[in-house]
């Protein structure tokens, strides 16, 4: 078996809640044989800042970087509003991101069907939906320069923002998507604004060679991305996996993903380049959700977006399809039993607490084994 060191950094607020669900089914699956999980803990955000002053210490980036992958759970908080930018709770997640190249985004948006009517679309739009948004995570609008606010000559202000991208990054992006699809629908959405601006017209020509040179099985579209937000409302199961920039991505995401109800059921990888040497990729696995000071502490926090991310890690980082099936089907199986934590509970049911809608994820996987 090849070595399976998991990172956990739990971080501040929920986060420590819903991380506690993951390490019961880590302890589980190690039990069973069918992992080996060495894990690690470490501080990020708030927690980290109060220990180092720092919103990830050098020593926890360095545990990072030699994990397999990193589970992540929330950070953040009003206790650290006013510490110095530098260091805020957030840092510590944009650091991981960067350092570890995690270019790559996936959010994927699956609606379970006992959840199909807490959507606010209809239920035959979105009953057993399943798309993967690919989203590139560290270039484009967010990071191109210039980036500034100038003030002109007659005292009027300028904003300039920069969308940049370059040929390598535009294909490592869509190889992601590409592979994704051959192991889902074998179809791909690619998603921008090649009628009115540059990069639009530069990513569909990647994207279209990198298909023609590599991919002619995956069923290629080209889609704007004003379509696109316009489809994923309209008709959302034409898609398989969406492919855009980091902009349009941060959007379409977000639309896809209140397709399927709450927040609390939210998963996501971010995932860096492949390494040539090892064939490993960095890898980093978190909830969609910050750390929710409104309801911390009260063991209210929906733990299933948690742990839907580490089905994730062993999906894409351990190569074990099959147990990631097998959790998909027991939290799938824990809301066919009726059990909803507040956040996605009907008017006037009951809700269980983190730990007991945990304990039943458990429960149905321990069946399943
Ligand atoms: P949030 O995601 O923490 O919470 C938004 C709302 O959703 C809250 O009402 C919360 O109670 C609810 N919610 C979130 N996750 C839930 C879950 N698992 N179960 C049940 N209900 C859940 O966003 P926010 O309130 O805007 O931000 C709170 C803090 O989190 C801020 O400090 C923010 O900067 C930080 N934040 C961190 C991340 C991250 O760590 N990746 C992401 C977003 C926000």
């Amino acid at each position: 078996m090849a070595t399976q060191k998991l990172l956990l950094l739990p971080g501040d607020g929920i986060g420590v809640e819903v991380m506690a669900e993951v390490k019961r089914l880590i302890a589980f699956l190690n039990k069973t044989g069918l992992t080996a999980f060495e894990t690690e803990e470490d501080l990020v955000g708030g927690a980290a800042y109060d220990a180092h002053g720092k919103a990830i210490s050098d020593g926890a980036m360095g545990l990072a970087q030699a994990a397999d992958a990193v589970m992540f759970g929330a950070v953040g908080g009003p206790k650290w509003a006013d510490v110095p930018y530098a260091a805020r709770p957030e840092a510590g997640l944009l650091r991981l991101r960067k350092e570890l190249g995690l270019f790559a985004n996936l959010r994927p948006a699956v609606c379970y069907p006992a959840l199909a009517d807490a959507s606010s679309l209809k239920r035959e739009l979105v009953e057993g939906l399943d798309i993967m948004i690919v989203r590139e995570l560290t270039g484009g609008v967010y990071f191109g320069e210039p980036k500034e606010i100038v003030t002109l000559e007659n005292g009027e202000k300028r904003a300039v923002d920069t969308q940049l991208y370059t040929t390598h990054e535009i294909e490592r992006i869509v190889r992601v998507a590409f592979d994704l699809a051959r192991v889902r629908g074998n179809l791909v959405h690619s998603s921008e604004k090649h009628n009115v601006m540059k990069s639009g017209v530069l990513w569909k020509q990647v994207v279209t060679a990198v298909h023609k040179a590599e991919y002619p099985d995956v069923k290629l579209e080209h889609i704007l991305a004003d379509n696109c937000g316009m489809q994923l409302v309209r008709s959302p199961k034409q898609f398989d996996v969406i492919v855009c920039d980091n902009l349009f991505g941060d959007m379409l995401s977000d639309v896809a993903a209140m397709l399927t109800g709450s927040l609390g059921m939210l998963p996501s990888a971010s995932l860096g380049a492949t390494d040539a040497a090892t064939g490993k990729r960095k890898a980093m696995y978190e909830p969609v959700h910050g750390s929710a000071p409104d309801i911390a502490g009260k063991g209210l926090a929906n733990p299933i977006a948690t742990i839907a991310s580490f089905g994730m890690a062993l999906r894409y980082s351990f190569g074990l399809a099959e147990a990631a099936d097998r959790l998909d089907a027991a939290i799938a199986a824990a809301l066919d039993e009726g059990l909803r934590t507040k956040d996605i509970a009907a008017a006037g049911q009951n809700a269980v607490s983190t730990a007991e809608m945990g304990s039943a994820v458990l429960k149905a996987l321990e069946k399943a084994a």
